[in-house]
C-alpha cells in the first residue's frame, strides 16, 4: 500500500512536470506569435508614412547623390571609402529634416506607444556584364545608416528588407575616349524599428492567458495535493480501524474466557455444594459481566461526536463537585501508590455542566494518568477562575507524549504505539470522547507534555 502511494505520488509529480513543460512550451509559442503579430500591426500602421511626398523626395535626393558618386567611383575619381563617405555626408545632411517629418507623421497616427525608426544600406553591388564589384559592406563596416535614429540592431525588429535592381548609365572616360557605359546596380536596404516597452505590451495582451494558465496550474496542484492527502488519510483510517478491531478483540477475550471458566465451575458439584465458592464464582461472573458492559458502553458512548451529544446540564458548586470526583476516583482505582493533590480554587464557583458526561470526560484523563504513569503516580488537579472562564489543569508525572502524538491523541481511535506495540490496553476513544464533551460545553482542551517528564491537560469552560 505504502509502495503504491509512493508510485502514485511520483507518477503524479512527473505528470505535473510534463504538463507544466507543455504549458510553458505553448505559452512561449503564443508569446512569439503575439510578438510577431504586434510587430506586423505596427508595420502596417506605419507603412504609409514612407509614401509621404516630402519623405519620398528626401530619399530621392540620396539616390541622386548615390548615382553621382557611383559615376565618380567608376571613373576612378574617388575610392570606395570616399564613395561611401559621400553618401553618408548626404544622408546626414537630410536626416534631421526627414526625422522631423517622420515624427510628425508618426504622431498623427497615434499608435499609443513609442517607436524608433532607421533605414540602413546593407549592400551595394555592381555588375558590368563581366565582373561583379561589391562596394558595400566593407571589411570594417557592415551597415550604413542613411535615415532615422541610431540604435543597436540587437534590440530592433526588421520591418522591411528591400532590394533595388537598376540599370545605371554613366559617362565613361576610359583611355581618353568618351562613351556611355551601363552597369547593373543592386542596392539592399533594411528598415528597422525599436518598440519601446514592447515586452510589457505583449505580456498585457497575453494577461488573460497567463492568469488562466497560472490558475489552472494551481488548481491541478491543489487537486493533486488534496487527492494524495485524502489517500494517505484513507490509509491511516484503515490502519486505525484494523488497530481498533485488534484492540477490542483483545479486550473482549479476557472477560469472555473468564466467564467460560466460571460457568464451567458453576456446573461443578463441589462448587455447588460450597456456598462460599459458589458466591465467589458468581462474583467473578458479575465482575466480568460489568467489565463487558463497560466495554460496550465505552464503544457506544465514547464514539459520539459533539453534535450527537445531548447535554443535560446541572448546576454544581465546583469545590463539592471536585471533592466528590476525587474521592470516587481514589476509591475506584485502589492504587496504593497514588498521590493526588487537590488544588481546587478556594472560592465557590457555580458551574453549569452535564455531570454524567463531564465526570466521565475528567475520569478518562485521571485514569490515563494511572494507565500511562510510572510506579509512583502523582496527579495534580488544579482549578482557577480567569476572565469569567473556569480552568481545570490535570498534571501527571507519567511517560509523557511526544509532540507529534500530541497533535493526534484527541483523534478517534488514536493510540500511541511504540514500534507497533501497544503496551497498555485501550481503544483510543477516551480522549476523543473528552474532547467532544469539552467542546459540547463550549470549552477548549489542550495538552502540554514532555516525554518521560509528564503531561498536563488544560480544560477551559465558560462560567454561566
Ligand atoms: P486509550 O487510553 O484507550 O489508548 P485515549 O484516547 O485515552 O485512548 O488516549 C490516547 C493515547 O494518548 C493513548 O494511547 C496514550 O498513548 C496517550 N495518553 C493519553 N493520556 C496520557 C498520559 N496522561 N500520559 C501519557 N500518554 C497518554
Amino acid at each position: 500500500m505504502k509502495n503504491r502511494i509512493t508510485i502514485l505520488i511520483i507518477a503524479s509529480i512527473a505528470t505535473l512536470i510534463a504538463l507544466s513543460g507543455i504549458q510553458a512550451y505553448l505559452i512561449e509559442n503564443t508569446y512569439q506569435l503575439e510578438k510577431k503579430l504586434f510587430v506586423q500591426e505596427t508595420d502596417e500602421a506605419i507603412s504609409d508614412i514612407d509614401n509621404h511626398p516630402e519623405l519620398d523626395s528626401i530619399t530621392d535626393s540620396i539616390g541622386e547623390e548615390l548615382k553621382a558618386s557611383l559615376s565618380d567611383y567608376k571613373n576612378k575619381r574617388i575610392s570606395k571609402a570616399a564613395f561611401i563617405q559621400k553618401i553618408k555626408i548626404k544622408a546626414d545632411s537630410v536626416n534631421p529634416q526627414y526625422m522631423k517629418r517622420y515624427t510628425t507623421e508618426l504622431d498623427s497616427i497615434n499608435l499609443g506607444y513609442k517607436i524608433r525608426y532607421k533605414r540602413q544600406i546593407v549592400s551595394i553591388v555592381t555588375f558590368d556584364g563581366k565582373k561583379t564589384d561589391s562596394i558595400f559592406p566593407t571589411a570594417t563596416q557592415q551597415n550604413l545608416l542613411i535615415l532615422g535614429e541610431t540604435f543597436d540592431d540587437a534590440d530592433a525588429q526588421t520591418i522591411k528588407s528591400s532590394r533595388t535592381f537598376t540599370e545605371f548609365e554613366f559617362v565613361d572616360k576610359l583611355n581618353d575616349s568618351v562613351f556611355i557605359n551601363s552597369i547593373d546596380v543592386e542596392i539592399k536596404t533594411k528598415d528597422l524599428i525599436v518598440i519601446t516597452d514592447w515586452k510589457s505590451i505583449v505580456f498585457r495582451r497575453m494577461a488573460t492567458l497567463l492568469i488562466c494558465s497560472a490558475l489552472l496550474f494551481l488548481f491541478v496542484v491543489g487537486l493533486l495535493y488534496y487527492s494524495i492527502k485524502n489517500l494517505i488519510n484513507q490509509k491511516k483510517i484503515t490502519e486505525i480501524k484494523t488497530d481498533f478491531i485488534n484492540n477490542i478483540t483483545h479486550e473482549l477475550k479476557t472477560p469472555l474466557a473468564t466467564l467460560g471458566v466460571a460457568s464451567k465451575s458453576l456446573k461443578n458439584k463441589e462448587i455447588q455444594h460450597s456456598p462460599e465458592a459458589f458466591e465467589n464464582t458468581l462474583n467473578i461472573v458479575d465482575r466480568q459481566n460489568t467489565r463487558l458492559q463497560k466495554l460496550i458502553d465505552q464503544v457506544l458512548t465514547n464514539s459520539l461526536s459533539s453534535q450527537d451529544i445531548v447535554l443535560s446540564k446541572d448546576t454544581v458548586v465546583d469545590t463539592i463537585y471536585f471533592n466528590d470526583l476525587i474521592a470516587d476516583f481514589k476509591l475506584a482505582t485502589q492504587q496504593k501508590s497514588l498521590h493526588l493533590i487537590n488544588d481546587v480554587c478556594d472560592e465557590d464557583v457555580i458551574l453549569r455542566i452535564d455531570t454524567f458526561h463531564f465526570t466521565t470526560a475528567l475520569l478518562n484523563i485521571l485514569e490515563n494518568a494511572i494507565k500511562y504513569g510510572n510506579d509512583k503516580v502523582e496527579i495534580h488537579l488544579k482549578t482557577e477562575v480567569r476572565n469569567n472562564k473556569y480552568i481545570i489543569q490535570i498534571t501527571d508525572n507519567g511517560s509523557g507524549i511526544s509532540e507529534k502524538d500530541q497533535a493526534q491523541i484527541f483523534d478517534k481511535f488514536y493510540r500511541v504505539s511504540h514500534g507497533n506495540v501497544h503496551n497498555v490496553k485501550g481503544l483510543g476513544l477516551g480522549l476523543y470522547y473528552t474532547y467532544q464533551i469539552v467542546h459540547a460545553h463550549q470549552g477548549k482542551i489542550t495538552v502540554q507534555s514532555e516525554l518521560t517528564k509528564g503531561t498536563t491537560f488544560s480544560i477551559i469552560i465558560p462560567i454561566n
